[in-house]
């Protein structure tokens, strides 16, 4: 089976009736770096760097950075690598860091609150992807952004950045910049923000967790509170929909994307890119080569009219795109 998937690898990830999606890879180590291509990725979707925390002692400087940005950037040959700033907080403790302990961290001081709350730490993470931008094609995303206030500050501290690199002498790159939509007021506040973006991301771990209000890490709750909901369904369509409207690319980097179940439904919904799990890569492409787009929008427009979690699981085993 195995081997059957392995010719999809080089494979354009187009429909039969001729829909092209771009399908990247989620990445949350240094070695998976090297693999996505292997896998017939098109890029990196997500590049979660709390991984460089997490095995760290202390806080990789600048340099340290810079350097590692950059040889992921040369493994991908020219290939797209989103970086997503450090998401810390929330179920991604950092031991060394010392965070304030919170009565309830997912709701806390996380993704781009803590950024904001420790602007030194962004500073030179977006000094060094800005000068790894030199070697190839950079995004970078902004994690847990919900207002344009927050999103304002972050672009005020990419320009300090830019400023201090200038003065510093060291050159650097354009990168294009992006959000994870992890919660239902990013989707509200989405307008107002999408002048400021050229991409968004939906994160449909952290979405679902605060649209449901379920706690993403407890077992207990994922099978009845899934990101299957109608609620997540809608939400993720209305982010498509302000997207198509500002014309800004939408990619999905949750969970969700892995499963090549789930594929006609997400592409039929109007996403440009899906970011998914290296193992899961090719199985989700075969899913999207093997289908055609009409029918996976037609499938869409039946899963949106549920309102049951049962019937949606239903629909989704049970359709036949190809
Ligand atoms: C998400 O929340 O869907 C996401 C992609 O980010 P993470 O799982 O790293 O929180
Ligand atoms: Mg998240």
């Amino acid at each position: 089976r195995r081997q059957a998937l392995t010719a999809y690898k080089d494979k354009p990830s187009i429909t039969q009736d001729g829909h092209s999606i771009t399908l990247l890879a989620n990445v949350g180590n240094l070695s998976e770096v090297s693999h996505v291509t292997d896998v017939g990725a098109q890029g990196i979707g997500l590049f979660r760097t709390e991984f460089l925390l997490m095995n760290a002692k202390a806080l990789p400087n600048e340099q340290q950075q810079y350097k590692l940005y950059s040889d992921a950037l040369h493994s991908l040959q020219g290939q797209v690598l989103s970086v997503r700033t450090f998401d810390i907080g929330a179920d991604k403790e950092i031991p060394y860091l010392q965070q304030s302990a919170e009565d309830n961290p997912a709701l806390g001081i996380r993704g781009i609150r803590y950024s904001l709350a420790h602007p030194d730490t962004f500073i030179n993470q977006v000094k060094a992807v800005l000068r790894a931008a030199i070697h190839g094609q950079v995004r970078l995303m902004f994690p847990m952004v919900s207002q344009i206030e927050e999103l304002e500050s972050a672009m005020a501290l990419i320009d300090h950045a830019k400023a201090q690199l200038i003065e510093q002498e060291k050159s650097f790159g354009e990168l294009s910049y992006g959000i994870v939509v992890e919660t239902p007021a990013a989707v509200f506040n989405l307008p107002s923000m999408l002048p400021l973006l050229d991409f968004v991301s939906i994160g449909t771990n952290d979405l679902t967790q605060y649209t449901l209000a379920a706690d993403r890490t407890n077992p207990h709750l994922a099978k009845q509170y899934p990101a299957l909901s109608p609620a997540v369904i809608e939400l993720i369509s209305m982010t498509i929909a302000h997207c198509k409207q500002a014309k800004v690319k939408v990619s999905l980097c949750g969970e969700l994307g892995s499963d090549p179940q789930v594929l006609p439904l997400l592409v039929g919904l109007g996403l440009d890119e899906i970011s998914i799990n290296p193992t899961s890569l090719l199985e989700v492409k075969a899913a999207l080569i093997n289908g055609r787009y009409q029918d996976f929008v037609t499938h869409a427009q039946n899963v949106k009219r549920l309102t049951r979690i049962d019937e949606i699981r239903t629909a989704i085993n049970t359709v036949n795109c190809n």
